[in-house]
């Protein structure tokens, strides 16, 4: 997949500025946070927010309505999408998702992947997503966000849009997070989505956010963050996520032991273990047995 990197404007930007003083912190915060890189969001017709309805998805929003507001761009030109899970996810995940997009007045877009649902997608395919095989992000995130931004574009040639139609996708991905998504571009051409009548930039806003910024981001916003990660989960989106560690699988299964009985019946059928070597039939077995979480429920590499 190629992808050709954008140059960001890296004069000293009145638009940076706005956002440091009045972005998340209040300033009470010694280290205030903004939108990384002087992206200018008047350089595109439409603003895609891309959000899982988790923290950082959420941190992202706010940054980015605040610099719409501090630079004049119309919050009817940003647009929050949501690629929605169903039962794998955790419950009430997208209704908060739409909750925060409406708190800042925003359009709100939920897309799903007609075919069914990933452990339906699992039980045909006999097997299980893994790091090196992610079809579950590819097959029910990146390839029905791109379903919208087909949808967006048509929607503004039928009313009238001439010429090429600039869109930038926004992810919430961090440095912290992984390697991976510290050597990512903070800007750049996404050639996957651009057509010869459009195209489409990625961007990364917080990708240089720690996620105390995040916290502190979401506590000033005032819009409410999903209770999972009240009970001590670090990351939302799937439930039962291939790439987890085994504490938050625990705490996970505890929480949600139907559809844990819905993903040992699948691994049952398909007869391969959820993770190398790691089986949430056993895992079920111990929670059910009141087996108690071994240390904390630490974040995992995405
Ligand atoms: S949360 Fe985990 S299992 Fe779910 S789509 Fe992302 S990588 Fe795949």
């Amino acid at each position: 997949m190629s992808r050709s990197e954008i140059k960001l404007d890296k004069a000293p930007g009145v638009l940076q500025d706005l956002v440091m003083d009045t972005v998340c912190y209040s300033g009470t915060a010694t280290t205030a946070a903004s939108a990384h890189g002087n992206v200018d969001m008047h350089q595109y017709d439409v603003v895609l927010v891309s959000s899982s309805g988790g923290k950082d998805s959420q941190a992202q929003l706010d940054v980015l309505v605040r610099q719409a507001d501090a630079t004049g761009y119309d919050r009817a030109r940003l647009v929050v999408v949501h690629c929605d899970l169903g039962r794998v996810e955790w419950a009430g995940t997208r209704e908060l998702a739409e909750t925060q997009a409406k708190h800042y007045g925003l359009r709100f877009i939920a897309i799903s992947r007609p075919q069914g649902d990933l452990l339906d997608q699992v039980a045909k395919r006999g097997m299980w997503p893994s790091s090196s095989a992610r079809y579950c992000t590819s097959d029910h995130k990146r390839g029905q966000f791109a379903k919208v931004v087909t949808q967006l574009h048509r929607e503004a040639v039928a009313a009238g849009h001439v010429g090429v139609f600039r869109m930038v996708e926004c992810l919430g991905l961090r440095a912290q997070e992984s390697p991976t998504r510290a050597a990512k571009t903070p800007l750049e051409r996404n050639a996957r989505l651009s057509t010869a009548t459009r195209t489409v930039d990625t961007w990364l806003p917080i990708q240089a956010w720690t996620v105390e910024q995040v916290w502190a981001c979401i506590k000033a916003s005032g819009v409410p963050h999903h209770e999972a990660y009240d009970l001590g989960m670090p990351r939302l989106s799937c439930v039962f996520c291939v790439l987890s560690n085994h504490a938050a699988l625990t705490l996970a299964a505890k929480h949600n032991p139907e559809l844990l009985d819905a993903y040992v019946a699948v691994e049952d059928k398909i007869q391969h273990t959820f993770k190398k070597g790691y089986s949430l039939r056993v895992l079920r077995d111990t929670v059910r047995a009141g087996g108690a979480l071994q240390g904390p429920v630490t974040d995992w590499t995405m």
